[in-house]
């Protein structure tokens, strides 16, 4: 089971997503500065509860309006993505990345922002991430296959842009319902 991670004292709530249309969305995010700002620590537990209850495996920062370049990678298998491998939360503040493996891999993708929605996006097989953790220390970790391509998702997000933008063909665009079909 998922549990939320937040510092005592400042309990996680969970947030209005904000929709596809939001202006929010298309806004390339900001870099945090100050990791001990206790805005910045709220906004990452706000991140942990709202994902928690959304059945989505990861969340920017501005899909609860927040501007800022913060994402957080949580694969689990979830209603959303029944076969999704298990890997503990991981915060990843002002992200880069490499490309390990170019190798285009085309799959499934959803977004808590873009409801009732799923599409087929390519993806770099394998990246790897540099960022810095809640306490502002670099840290490094290479991602392969849905983990990769969850942050790759969510790098969208802090770029301003949305999985869609990435669909090679809109035959790649189908109903929620449908795709529930197919798995
Ligand atoms: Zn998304």
């Amino acid at each position: 089971m998922f549990s939320v991670k937040t510092k005592p004292g400042s309990p996680g709530k969970v947030r209005e997503i904000a929709l596809l249309g939001n202006p929010v969305l298309r806004k390339v995010a900001k870099p945090v500065s100050d990791f001990s700002s206790s805005s910045v620590q709220q906004i990452i537990a706000d991140m942990h509860a709202t994902l928690a209850v959304s059945n989505g495996v990861g969340i920017a920062a501005p899909q609860i309006a927040e501007s800022l370049a913060i994402v957080i990678i949580a694969s689990r298998p979830t209603p959303r993505y029944p076969s999704a491998p298990s890997i503990p939360p991981v915060v990843m503040i002002n992200p880069l990345f490499d490309i390990v493996d170019d190798s285009p891999h085309k799959d499934w993708e959803g977004c808590l922002s873009i409801p009732g929605i799923r599409a087929r996006v390519p993806r770099y097989a394998a990246i790897r991430v540099n960022y810095q953790d809640q306490q502002g220390n670099r840290q490094s970790m290479k991602l392969s296959d849905f983990p990769a391509r969850i942050f790759q998702h969510e790098f969208d997000h802090l770029q301003g842009k949305v999985y869609l933008d990435n669909v090679e063909n809109n035959a790649d665009i189908i109903t929620e319902s449908e795709f529930q079909k197919l798995i």
